[in-house]
């Protein structure tokens, strides 16, 4: 099955009792037992209609043995975090997500989980970080906002030879272009408040497994820590998944165009996108995923032509997030990444004039104009 007619027909199509082909809202918290212990679902944290088909639908999008659906990107982050338990040490991509990095530097450190955040995209970095009481690496690929590539076969190779977990946060991809699972990662995840859900009107997190006793693993955490998605929210991102494809196909179409347009200019001091053939990672990345994404960071120079800039467009909403309908526009040093120190982001090479955009499904050209107006009234 091609993944287009996959996003339709995988998973659990329609409803065996009415024949409805959407799958219904279960809005219901707990089930009539035909006798005790006699039931096919119990109670809705431990499992619902509707989250189940969801939960189906990811695992066989992504591939896995299993599929999960929590209230947030960070609450299955969490679900995975809790795999862990005290003296346990994790290998982290340096340039995680913002929340990733909190939670990793603050919730985990107290409960003495320790975390080293090395450039993943060097393997020889990983190999230097593991330690004997190290449990897994957990990467990002590409990052945000550098758009860094990280090689999936390698982290394999080096969490198989370690007896390490692989866990990979796939949020920027999303399944439609890339599979870590295929490539041997443990665990796969995504925030699917973006791409996944794609309209800017849920807050959700998905999680796929490659393993009958991590699928009992999470099972126990999901249900037992119950940061479960509900059942309006997981019909809302069945749903969403149905144009994923669509949607995917039309954003990098656009992020393409945009990227050229902005390499192309004199007053863009640099480009990060893994479609460039400039882009460090532009090889690789077209080896382990099928499609190269709406992200583009870019650098205008400087934090006050940055300012500008956002100011400026029109269809660029200026906002945090990203993997919508609607363009968005952000300055990460000021925004997603202003909890990082300064020194230490521009170590990361998030300088103050970078500017981030995750491209939507308006019409390409319209978007390459509202960016060239910006550009043009921002002259420094
Ligand atoms: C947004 C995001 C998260 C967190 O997801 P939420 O749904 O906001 O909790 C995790 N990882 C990445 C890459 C993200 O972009």
């Amino acid at each position: 099955m091609q993944k287009k007619t996959q996003l339709i027909h995988g998973g659990i199509f329609g409803d065996e009792t009415t024949g409805a082909v959407s799958t219904p809202i279960y809005q219901v918290s707990t089930y009539k037992q035909d006798g005790v212990g006699n039931f096919t679902y119990e109670y809705s944290r431990t499992g619902n209609p509707t989250r189940t088909a969801l939960e189906a639908l990811i695992a066989d999008l992504e591939g896995g043995h299993a599929g999960f659906a929590f209230a947030s990107g960070m609450a299955a982050i969490s679900a995975v975090t809790q795999l862990f338990k005290s003296g346990d040490h994790l290998v982290i991509t340096d340039d995680v997500y913002g929340g990733t990095y909190r939670l990793l530097t603050s919730i985990l450190q107290r409960m003495n989980i320790e975390v080293t955040f090395v450039d993943t995209s060097n393997a020889a970095l990983v190999r230097a970080a593991i330690r004997e009481n190290t449990k897994a690496i957990y990467i990002e690929t590409p990052t945000n906002p550098l758009l860094k590539v990280t090689n999936l076969q390698e982290m394999k190779e080096i969490a198989a030879s370690h007896d390490l977990l692989f866990v990979v946060d796939n949020t920027f991809s999303t399944p439609y272009f890339q599979n870590p699972i295929a490539l041997g990662a443990d665990i796969v995840l995504h925030s699917a408040t973006k791409y996944i859900g794609g309209h800017s009107d849920v807050v959700a997190g998905l999680l796929v497994v490659n393993s009958e006793q991590l699928k009992k693993d999470i099972h126990f955490i999901q249900n037992s820590v119950g940061a479960v998605l509900g059942p309006q929210d997981s019909w809302l991102l069945i749903r969403g998944i149905k144009t994923l494809g669509l949607r995917m196909d039309q954003t990098e179409k656009s992020t393409k165009a945009l990227a050229s347009f902005l390499n192309e200019r004199s007053d863009v001091v640099s480009v990060y996108y893994p479609g460039l053939h400039t882009h460090p990672g532009h090889e690789l990345h077209q080896k382990q995923a099928t499609g190269f994404g709406g992200m583009i960071s870019f650098d205008v120079g400087s934090k006050e032509r940055a300012e500008q800039v956002v100011k400026q467009t029109r269809y660029f909403t200026l906002a945090e997030s990203l993997g919508a309908v609607e363009s968005l526009i952000s300055i990460p040093a000021q925004m997603t990444h202003a909890s990082i120190p300064r020194e230490r982001r521009l170590e990361l090479g998030i300088t103050d004039g970078l500017v981030r955009i995750s491209v939507g499904i308006e019409d390409t050209d319209d978007l390459i104009a509202d960016l060239r107006q910006a550009l043009d009234g921002s002259m420094s």
